[in-house]
């Protein structure tokens, strides 16, 4: 290990560990571009020159100097600031200062960075360089030459995450700039997350872009429902619409990263039309009456199964298996949904919370279903259609009805994936939690709290949702599947 100071704090760390890196874990942030946790750094940015042993002549870059036994490390010097000052002078000398047409503003560390460690002005009294605009990357990324500022951290996310060249750095001095490779656009199905690691508004979604401002939307950070990966991400909504998921760095799972698919998959939970209220064949009705009915629709039990969608939370699985136990239903399953997977995150299992299910007793339906004479459907799922044969009844709680609301007795509400909050287990056994995006509205009750209610509202040990994640948790880390590793999310 190697001992040095950072700003008169002692830190010890690996040998190899860089300065910037030090000065992290001691919580000390220095303002960096180049850099990146997740693909290194290059060194050709300059901000985040530091002072080592009172050298003021030759300050060092600190995300490629790497410590030394003893040294003694300023961030905040008077030549660090003057040095900073500097960079950030000459960085903005091109950079167009169209922040108020720019979608980074409001989250670019240009415009961030300038505020806190730029001089406010310029010596720039030239033209600034014009460079191309509006350069098609591909379907799903804009290029905008005149504000990068060749951090390379774009084209060193295709080299080092990707192992692929899409695109790279032609010419020299001044007229350096990235440009498409021989091939043609980028067809890289991983290819936004250039989006996220580009710090300024050159490279943008062309999803996303002129969208909203982000200080108007609203966030939660919570796991991508689109598969059994579970990455980490932030969801972006505006005014109760869905606008964009971007990762959030998990080192554990996805790093920085997302699939463009699961990024997408945000449009699929704008849903204009759902279930709101209870109904009994297809007559509205009060929650009161149609769980009454579905008592007496089930009876003792016996040939009544339940299947669920893998993309409940746990604490809506336990909640839902609690009322099952009590109405005497023997049969447990849970659907599953599958895509196609990839060597990099994307898993074949495009449900969030199959291993939860399966930790919680729920079985996958049998290929030889037994005869049933009613089913109850809980949540979003695929109904292999062999189940609905000869059925008395069906029971379908959903955020939206689909092709089996006609076939329903009751009807119940339900919440999509980004409304839920509680626990999902991901396909490696990590419960993460999951925080809601969205609000379903009127007319919509938590899921948990329905299965509670449906029981004869009597579940004291969970009379909360925070109290059910306890009761759920224990039981998670009880079972015999693959020990659980918390992740805080
Ligand atoms: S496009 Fe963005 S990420 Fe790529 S080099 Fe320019 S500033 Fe850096
Ligand atoms: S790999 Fe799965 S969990 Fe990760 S972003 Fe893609 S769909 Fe979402």
């Amino acid at each position: 290990m190697i001992k040095l100071t950072i700003d008169g704090n002692e830190v010890e760390v690996e040998p190899g560990t860089t300065l910037l890196e030090a000065a992290r874990a001691l919580g000390t942030e220095i303002p960096h571009y180049c850099y990146h946790q997740d693909i290194g750094s290059d060194g050709n940015c300059r901000v985040c020159l530091v002072e080592v042993n009172g050298n003021t002549d030759k300050l060092a870059i600190s995300c490629q100097q790497p410590c030394g036994e003893g040294m003694d490390v300023q961030t905040e010097s008077e030549s660090v600031v003057k040095a900073r000052k500097g960079v950030m002078e000459f960085l903005l000398i091109n950079h167009p200062l169209d922040c108020t047409i720019c979608d980074q503003a409001g989250e670019c560390p240009l415009q961030d960075y300038s505020y806190h460690y730029g001089s406010g002005d310029s010596r720039f009294v030239e033209d600034k360089r014009n460079k191309r605009k509006k350069v098609e990357f591909s379907d799903k990324v804009m290029f905008d030459a005149e504000r990068c500022i060749l951090c390379t951290r774009c084209t060193r996310y295709f080299e080092t995450v990707r192992d692929s060249r899409p695109i790279g750095v032609e010419n020299m001095g001044g007229q350096s700039t990235i440009t498409l490779g021989p091939n043609g656009p980028i067809e890289d199905p991983y290819q936004l997350n250039i989006v996220d690691i580009c710090p300024v508004g050159a490279l943008t979604s062309r999803d996303f872009r002129f969208k909203q401002r982000v200080w108007f939307m609203d966030f939660a950070d919570t796991v991508c429902p689109g598969c059994s990966k579970g990455c980490n991400i932030t969801a972006g909504a505006y005014q109760g619409k869905l606008l964009r998921f971007v990762p959030r760095r998990n080192p554990d799972i996805n790093k920085s990263w997302m699939c463009d698919d699961g990024r997408m998959s945000y449009e699929n939970y704008n849903i204009s039309e759902r279930t709101r209220g209870a109904l009994i064949a297809g007559e509205e009705a009060s929650f009161e009456d149609a769980f009454a009915k579905i008592a007496e629709l089930v009876g003792g039990g016996d040939g009544v199964a339940v299947l669920a969608s893998t993309s409940n939370t746990c604490e809506e699985l336990h909640a839902l298996k609690a009322w099952a136990g009590k109405a005497g239903i023997a049969h447990l399953w849970h659907g599953s949904k599958s895509w196609e997977s990839d060597d990099f995150l994307k898993e074949s299992d495009a449900t969030p919370n199959t291993k939860g299910a399966q930790m919680l007793g729920f079985e996958p339906v049998p290929t030889e279903a037994p005869a049933l004479r009613g089913l109850v459907v809980a949540g979003e799922v695929e109904v292999p259609p062999a189940l609905l044969a000869n059925l008395d009844f069906l029971v379908l709680q959903s955020p939206v009805g689909g092709e089996l609301a006609p076939a329903a007795m009751v009807m119940l509400p339900g919440l999509t994936r980004v409304e839920k909050q509680g626990t999902w287990v991901n396909s490696a056994g990590m419960a993460q939690v999951v925080k809601p995006a969205l609000q379903p509205g009127s007319g919509v009750v938590d899921d948990w709290q329905l299965w509670r209610d449906l029981g004869g509202a009597d579940g004291a040990e969970w009379s909360t949702l925070k109290a059910l994640t306890r009761v759920c948790r224990a039981q998670l880390e009880g079972s015999a599947e693959t020990p659980l590793v918390a992740t805080e999310s």
